[in-house]
């Protein structure tokens, strides 16, 4: 049997660093390109500097309801107003393949996978209130209540970490994207996922 790849799902509040630590991940460290980050569909507009099945796959409510009536999606979840889902046949190839699947998705989306398939959960959290704070704030061009708002929305999120196997505090970019790689190195070497890697070192080693 092929080597199955690895299902990771990715949450984090949002100004955690989720994002820019998927993409340093797959860009810099996918030499073999073993690793691919799911392109979920959602109802959401889209924001400057986002293409459409790249970042996501941006799509009409109706067409939303009407993926989720032909089955299409592992999981999907209302977030804050929009639809999100994450659509089914992209994820089994890639692990079919040996591929590693990278999620990022929310924690209602987490729960879901979880119960369908076997998945390794990462959480991301910022290493203080204050620095989230700062980071929600962004250019400084929304009022006090939107901030709010979105910190309500940090903590909304955040509360869920327990629920995760791994926990990674992006203090220091580098340091936080070097735990990510540990997570996704000590995965690989698992003695299931080595039994399939080196399945031909095995039979060679142990032959009487
Ligand atoms: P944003 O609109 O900022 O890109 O994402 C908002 C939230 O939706 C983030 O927490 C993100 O992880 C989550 N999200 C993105 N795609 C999916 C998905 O396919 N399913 C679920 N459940 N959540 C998603």
């Amino acid at each position: 049997m092929a080597q199955q790849g690895t299902l990771y799902i990715i949450s984090s509040p949002s100004g955690a660093g989720k994002s820019s630590l998927l993409n340093a991940l797959l860009t810099k460290h996918n030499g073999a390109g073993k690793m691919q980050l799911s392109v979920s569909h959602t109802t959401r507009a889209t924001r400057p500097g986002e293409e459409h099945g790249v970042h996501y796959h941006f799509v009409q409510v109706e067409k939303f309801k009407e993926l989720i009536e032909r089955g299409d999606f592992l999981e999907w979840a209302e977030v804050f107003g929009n639809y999100y889902g994450t659509s089914r046949a992209a994820i089994e190839a890639c692990l079919a393949q040996g591929i590693d699947v990278f999620l990022d998705i929310d924690w209602q989306g987490a729960r879901q996978i979880r119960e369908l398939m076997p998945t390794k959960s990462i959480f991301i959290l910022p290493p203080s209130r204050e620095e989230l704070e700062r980071r929600l704030i962004g250019r400084g061009q929304d009022s006090a209540e939107v901030i709010k708002g979105r910190m309500e929305k940090a903590i909304a999120e955040m509360v869920h970490y327990d629920e995760y196997d791994y926990v990674i505090i992006n203090e220091d970019f580098e340091q936080a994207l070097f735990q990510l790689r540990a997570i996704i190195e000590c995965q690989r070497l698992e003695l299931r996922q080595q039994q399939q890697a080196q399945q031909n070192l095995l039979k060679q080693l142990l032959a009487e």
